[in-house]
Formats: C-alpha cells, structure tokens, sequence
C-alpha cells in the first residue's frame, strides 16, 4: 500500500511503472493531503489504472464531534478492520491520537481496547493514515501542515507492534513527508522492556510514556497482566537507559481507580520509586468502561494526589479529559462500530 512507503520508496515505483520522474512528487504529494484517485487532477487516467491497486483505500465509518472540539473518528479499513483515532484541539495546536493495533492482547484490566484481544497489527501505513485523516480534515496540506503533535495511545500497544511503528515514526518524521519532529510525538507503552531499549538503540528521540497504574509489582500485577513478565524495577531501569540515550524526560501515566490505586499509601510509594528521576507524572482519574466494573477517582482526589506528589518532588498534573461526550476512553468508539456491524 503506497503509504507504507516513503518518498524513495515512491520514486522507485513510479520508476519501475516507465513513468516520469516528476509523476513521483506529484503522486507523493497527493498521498500526503490524502487525495482519492479521483480527486487527482495533474495524473493522466492511464496512470491512476495502473497504480489503483497499490492506492489506499478507507471508510469513514463514524465521526464525532465534541463540543470541546474534540473530534474522533471510526475508520474502516481496506480490510474491513475498524480502528480509531481521536483530534485533540490544545492552545498551541492539534494533537492526533493514534491507533497502533487493531484491538490488543496486553489485557489491562481496565482498559476497553482489549476487549476482544489482539485481531491483529497496523502497519505503518494505516498509522500513517490516521494522522493524514485529521490534516486533511483541519485543512492541512504537504507544505502547510496543521497537525502539530502525534501521540501513540489509541488502541494497541506501540511496542507490540515494533517494526511497523518505527516505520511510522520515520515516515512521519521525514522531511518529505509531515515532518514532524519526533520531540512532538509520544509514545505510550505498558512497559515492553526489550523494546524500550531497542527504541533508545534504533536512535529515535520520541517521548517516551510508561503506563505505570501501580507503585509495586504486587497491584501491577492485578491489573496489568505484562507485570508478569517484566518488574517494575526492570522498566525503570529501561527508562533511564532511554533517558541517558535521548535526554529525553520520561512521561509516566496513572489512571487513578477508585480504593485501588489512589491511596496516600500508595501515593507515597509512588514518590518514592520515582524520585531522583528526571520524569513527570500524568494522574487520569480513570475512564470507566462498562464491561469492566473498576471506577475512576474523583477529579478532586486527582488533585489532591498531584499536590502531595509534588510536595514530594515530584512533577505531577492531573490529565484534562476531553471529548468525554464522544467516548473517549480508549477502544470504546470501535467497541461500539464493531458491535453495531455485528
Ligand atoms: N498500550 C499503550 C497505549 C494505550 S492507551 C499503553 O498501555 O500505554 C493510553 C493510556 O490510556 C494508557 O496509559 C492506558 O493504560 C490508559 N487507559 C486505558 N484505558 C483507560 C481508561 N479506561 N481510563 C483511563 N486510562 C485508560
């Protein structure tokens, strides 16, 4: 699919077709403000024949608008796989949310992405994809680009799903392409460790978020089935590999569950595992998702919990919510598309 590859990979093509060079450009260009064949108006007919095979191809199978601006959108695939991807409207720009896999296999006990367990991955194309949607969608263009900020914490785990995503990362990053710079895109992870370092080690300079969700291997545990594979001292240890690699100040997220994880106990222990860190903490009173039975802290306590954080010494804000009249917890809008196609 041509957008899996990038602006070399394109010229090869349209090499390897007999056609001009400068059909490249012009064939790149409209990839990236994602035109539909037939809405290409500088390619000869004979050329959008040959090419329509390789072409993407999507349906936009729901589209929401929030009165806060955000928008989320249900894309169907050429596959018929339905994924989403959410816009987030901020003062200095937009933030595009993407999807890295179709459903997941990490399990988390509150998440509703993983639901269903993994069908299978993205590739760096359909990522891709997501965030030219909301270009396009803003009125973006290749040389006049709107999206500003890509973060990696729709459905999927990115680091599940590595070689597709570092494609991604490089796509959206080229100079050709969007370009935009990797210190404007984050990538959340549930704590794949053997991935972390490949990260640091492949050189990519992405910020880089841990979902932590508990301060010991023992709640972890309870709630995230991939503490059972890695500790929380091996991720940390993965962290400050990234960070001596990148420089880069490690995000970590903690969705708050009521009487589970927000606990001054727990608090405490949390200062404690991060301190002498250069990192932030992002406390998200949790999302509830209906089949899952936890429920979220009050926004109150987030606060409350953000203080003593920080008069711990450690950075710590409470995550704004956005777009919560148009489901905005991960995987619930596909949950809905999928059972409504059912
Ligand atoms: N798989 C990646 C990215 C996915 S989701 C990861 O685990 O980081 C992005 C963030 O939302 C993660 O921190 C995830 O744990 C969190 N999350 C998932 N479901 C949630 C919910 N119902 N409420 C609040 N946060 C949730």
């Amino acid at each position: 699919m041509i957008l899996d590859w990038d602006y070399k990979q394109v010229q090869e093509y349209v090499a390897s077709l007999g056609e001009k060079s400068f059909r490249a450009k012009q064939l790149f260009e409209a990839c990236v403000c994602l035109k539909n064949l037939d809405e290409i108006s500088n390619l000869p007919k004979e050329l959008k024949e040959k090419i329509k095979n390789d072409y993407f191809s999507y349906e936009v199978a729901a589209h929401l608008h929030s009165k806060d601006g955000t928008q989320k959108v249900a894309i169907k695939l050429a596959d018929g796989s339905v994924i989403e991807s959410v816009l987030l409207k901020y003062k200095y720009g937009y933030t595009v949310c993407v999807s890295t896999q179709v459903g997941c296999r990490m399990g988390c006990a509150f998440c509703a992405s993983t639901l269903n367990g993994l069908v299978r991955n993205l590739t760096a194309g359909e990522i891709l994809l997501q965030v030219l949607f909301f270009n396009r969608i803003l009125g973006g263009t290749l040389k006049e680009r709107k999206v500003t900020n890509v973060v990696l914490m729709g459905c999927g785990e990115p680091l599940d799903n590595y070689d597709n995503v570092a494609k991604f990362l490089r796509l959206i990053s080229a100079k050709e392409g969007l370009n935009i710079s990797q210190r404007n895109i984050s990538l959340s992870t549930c704590g794949l460790v053997p991935n972390i370092y490949k990260l640091a080690d492949d050189g990519f300079c992405v910020t880089l978020t841990i979902s932590l969700h508990a301060p010991n291997d023992q709640l972890r545990k309870t709630i995230m089935p991939i503490a059972n594979a890695y500790s929380l001292e091996d991720v940390l240890k993965a962290c400050d590999h990234y960070f001596d690699k990148t420089g880069r100040r490690i995000c970590f997220e903690y969705s708050l569950i009521g009487g589970v994880n927000d606990t001054d106990e727990c608090i405490n222990q949390l200062a404690k595992l991060l301190r002498g860190r250069s990192c932030h903490v992002n406390l998200i009173p949790l999302n509830t998702v209906k089949e899952k039975g936890l429920v979220g802290s009050t926004r109150k306590r987030g606060y409350v919990l953000a203080e003593k954080l920080e008069s711990l010494g450690i950075s710590a804000t409470v995550r704004r919510t956005m777009g919560e009249d148009i489901e905005g917890a991960c995987g619930q809008l596909r949950n809905r598309v999928e059972g409504e196609n059912r």
